[in-house]
């Protein structure tokens, strides 16, 4: 695997530390609240459940599974939904837990249906952001690095299946996504 990784764009300690700080801000932010964190499988997992033991206070776990179809920069996109949360969203105060916001389009389709399903709040925390790539406007609450337009993998992303096992953030090198 390693092999695979031209470079290391961040690295297992500066990860964990960025992680902290977040957990620390959403503890703050959420102080009297329950969080519904809703992971978007499969690539958040890794961020998810490190970030989880980061915040000082009560969580309840969920998950979501999708993708999207976005075409153009004009279109805003679809998603089609592969596995919905089992919790009610009525009331609750949603966290989601993204690995990566690229073009936007995917976050852009998912925070509006949860809002629509009677959510009291919907927040965004992704680990990584990727903003010379955006095509649609994403409201982005807690950002781990703004990286730049590089396709990374390891901490959960993965290139076909493979990679997500990977303790750093690695550029993959070309020679191996343009096969
Ligand atoms: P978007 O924001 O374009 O709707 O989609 C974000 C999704 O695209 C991420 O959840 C991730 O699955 C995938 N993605 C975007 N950029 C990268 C990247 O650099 N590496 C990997 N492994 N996946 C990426």
């Amino acid at each position: 695997m390693h092999q695979d990784v031209d470079h290391i764009l961040l690295t297992e300690e500066a990860i964990a530390a960025r992680v902290q700080e977040l957990g620390a801000q959403i503890t703050h932010d959420y102080a009297g609240k329950t969080i519904l964190m809703c992971g978007i499988l499969k690539g958040a997992v890794t961020f998810y459940t490190d970030l989880a033991r980061a915040i000082d206070g009560p969580v309840q776990f969920d998950f979501m599974s999708c993708s999207s179809y976005g075409t153009s920069a004009s279109s805003s996109g679809n998603v089609t939904i592969r596995k919905d949360m089992d919790s009610d969203p009525e009331g609750a105060d949603i966290l989601i837990v993204e690995d990566i916001i690229d073009t936007g389009v995917t976050l852009s389709c998912l925070m509006p249906l949860l809002k629509e399903r009677g959510a009291r709040s919907v927040r965004l925390a992704t680990l990584l952001s990727k903003p010379a790539r955006r095509r649609v406007d994403v409201p982005v609450d807690y950002n781990g690095f703004e990286i730049p337009d590089a396709f990374v993998v390891g901490y959960g992303l993965d290139f076909a299946g493979r990679y997500r096992n990977l303790p750093y953030i690695g550029v993959l090198k070309k020679e191996v996504y343009s096969k």
